[in-house]
C-alpha cells in the first residue's frame, strides 16, 4: 500500500478538517480519530498436512462513547493494522449516521481463505476467538462478517465464545446462521441499505429509475445490491468485476445467472453472454451508477478523472480516497458515502443483537420496514446537514455523526 492511500491515514485526515470546522477542540479531535483499544493476535494452527502454520490477527476497538464495540472481521491476505484502524473508526461514525447505540470496532486476520480448507478456517476461527475472547463479549465489542467471512463462520464463532464462557451467548457475534440466533434480513442487508439510500436519493432529485449500473466486487455486498435492484427496480446492469476481472453486456446482465456462473467457475470472467476485460476498465465505462461492492482505494486520483458515472454508491468502505473524492466533487458526480450507503448491514447486526437479547425473532417484512426507515431517516439527516453546512453528502454524514459521538464523549468523561 502506498502510504498516501494508507486508509486510516485517509479517514484521520478527513475527521480531522470535519471537527476543526465544527470548531471542536483538539484534545477531543484527539479521542475522535484514536483507538480506545488495540489488540494483536498470534494464532498457530495445524493445517491439513500436519504442519503448524502461524497467522496474525487483529481486533481493534475504536470508541464506545455511544454503546458496545461493534464491527466485522475480514480475512484476507491485505489485511493490515491500519487498515483494521480505519475500518474500526469508520464503524464508530456509521453507527451514529444511522443512530444505533453501538461503537466502533474491527478485526481482521492475515490469512488467504480460497487457499484453505473448510477444517483450516474453522480451526483458525476458533483460535481466534479463544484470543480475543477478553476484550469481546454481548455487551462490550460485538463482531459480524466483512470480506471472506460469512454466516457460518460466525456460527464457529458463536459456538466457540459460548464453550468458553460456560454458557449460550448468542448475542456476541452477528451475521449468524437463522438456526443459531441470526436474523432474517442479515445476508442482505448491506445491499438492501444501499438499495434504499438510492432511491431516497432518487426521489428527492426527481430522477426516475431505473439506472444503468455497474458493480465492482460480487461478494455478499455487490451480488445481493445487484439482485435487489435487477428485480425489484428494473435496474440494468451493464457490468460487474470481481478480483479476477470484468465482464461488460451494454445489453444487461441477469445477476443471477451471473452468480451461478460465478459459483462453477470461481469468477465472474468469461460469462458467455458477455465479453470479459480487465477489471479496473469497467469503472470507466458511461452508466449512471457506479457501485464499489470490493476493497478500499478504488477510486484514487490516478483514475478519478476518468470516471463517467451520474451518482457513485460506495457500498465498500473507504473505496474513494481524500484527493478523489474532490475531483469526483468538482466533476459534479454525486458520491453516495459508505458510512450512509453500506450501514444497513450494521443496523441489521444491531437487530439481529436486539432480537437475540430479548429472546425475540422478528419476520424478514419487519426487518426490511424497520431497516427502510432507519435508512431513509439517515439520508434525510445527512442531506439537511449538508444543505445546512453547504457541503457535500460525505461532509454531511461526519458532521452528523461527529456531532453524535462528541456530545456522547463529552456526557461521558468530562
Ligand atoms: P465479499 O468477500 O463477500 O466480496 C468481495 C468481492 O470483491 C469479491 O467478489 C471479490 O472478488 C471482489 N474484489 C476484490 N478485489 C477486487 C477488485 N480489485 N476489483 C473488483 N472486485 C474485487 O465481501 P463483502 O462482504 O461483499 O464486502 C465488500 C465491501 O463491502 C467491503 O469493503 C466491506 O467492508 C463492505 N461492507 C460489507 C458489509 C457486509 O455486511 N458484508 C457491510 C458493510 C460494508
Amino acid at each position: 500500500m502506498k502510504t498516501k492511500d494508507n486508509p486510516f491515514k485517509i479517514a484521520k485526515e478527513r475527521i480531522e478538517k470535519i471537527a476543526k470546522f465544527l470548531g471542536i477542540e483538539d484534545s477531543i479531535i484527539k479521542i475522535l480519530e484514536t483507538p480506545q483499544k488495540e489488540v494483536k493476535v498470534s494464532l498457530p494452527i495445524k493445517m491439513d498436512d500436519g504442519k503448524i502454520k502461524v497467522f496474525t490477527g487483529y481486533r481493534i476497538e475504536h470508541n464506545n462513547a455511544r454503546g458496545p464495540y461493534k464491527g466485522g472481521i475480514r480475512y484476507h491476505p491485505d489485511v493490515n493494522l491500519d487498515e483494521v484502524r480505519a475500518l474500526a473508526l469508520w464503524m464508530t461514525y456509521k453507527c451514529a449516521v444511522v443512530d444505533i447505540p453501538l461503537g466502533g470496532a474491527k478485526g481482521g486476520i492475515i490469512c488467504n481463505p480460497k487457499e484453505m480448507s473448510e477444517a483450516e478456517l474453522e480451526r483458525l476461527t476458533r483460535k481466534y476467538v479463544d484470543e480475543i475472547y477478553d476484550i469481546i463479549g454481548p455487551k462490550k465489542d460485538i463482531p459480524a462478517p466483512d470480506v471472506n467471512t460469512n454466516s457460518k463462520i460466525m456460527g464457529w464463532f458463536m459456538d466457540e465464545y459460548s464453550k468458553l464462557a460456560g454458557k449460550i451467548s448468542k448475542a456476541v457475534v452477528t451475521g449468524k446462521p437463522i438456526e443459531l440466533g441470526g436474523s432474517f434480513g442479515r445476508e442482505t442487508a448491506t445491499a438492501r441499505g444501499g438499495q434504499f439510500v438510492k432511491n431516497a436519493m432518487l426521489k428527492e432529485t426527481g430522477r426516475k429509475k431505473p439506472l444503468t449500473t455497474i458493480i465492482q466486487g460480487f461478494g455478499n455486498a455487490g451480488s445481493n445490491y445487484a439482485k435487489l435492484v435487477y428485480k425489484e427496480d428494473k435496474d440494468t446492469i451493464i457490468a460487474i468485476s470481481d478480483s479476477k476481472g470484468a465482464i461488460y453486456n451494454p445489453n444487461g446482465l441477469d445477476p443471477e445467472e451471473v452468480l451461478k456462473h460465478k459459483k462453477s467457475t470461481g469468477s465472474v470472467i468469461n460469462y458467455p453472454k458477455a465479453v470479459t476485460l480487465p477489471r479496473e476498465d469497467i469503472l470507466k465505462l458511461e452508466c449512471d451508477i457506479l457501485v464499489l461492492a470490493a476493497l478500499e482505494n478504488a477510486i484514487t486520483k490516478e483514475n478519478a478523472n476518468e470516471i463517467k458515472a451520474k451518482y457513485i454508491l460506495e457500498l465498500a468502505n473507504g473505496p474513494i480516497t481524500g484527493e478523489a473524492d474532490e475531483i469526483l466533487r468538482k466533476k459534479n458526480i454525486l458520491v453516495l458515502p459508505d458510512i450512509l450507503a453500506n450501514a444497513g448491514g450494521v443496523v441489521v447486526s444491531y437487530f439481529e443483537w436486539l432480537q437475540n437479547l430479548k429472546e425475540e425473532h422478528w419476520s424478514k417484512e419487519e426487518v426490511d420496514k424497520k431497516l427502510k426507515d432507519v435508512m431513509e431517516n439517515a439520508y434525510k439527516n445527512v442531506k439537511e446537514k449538508a444543505e445546512k453546512y453547504g457541503v457535500d453528502l460525505r461532509t454531511g454524514a461526519y458532521i452528523l455523526a461527529i456531532e453524535k459521538v462528541v456530545r456522547a464523549i463529552k456526557e461521558k468523561c468530562f
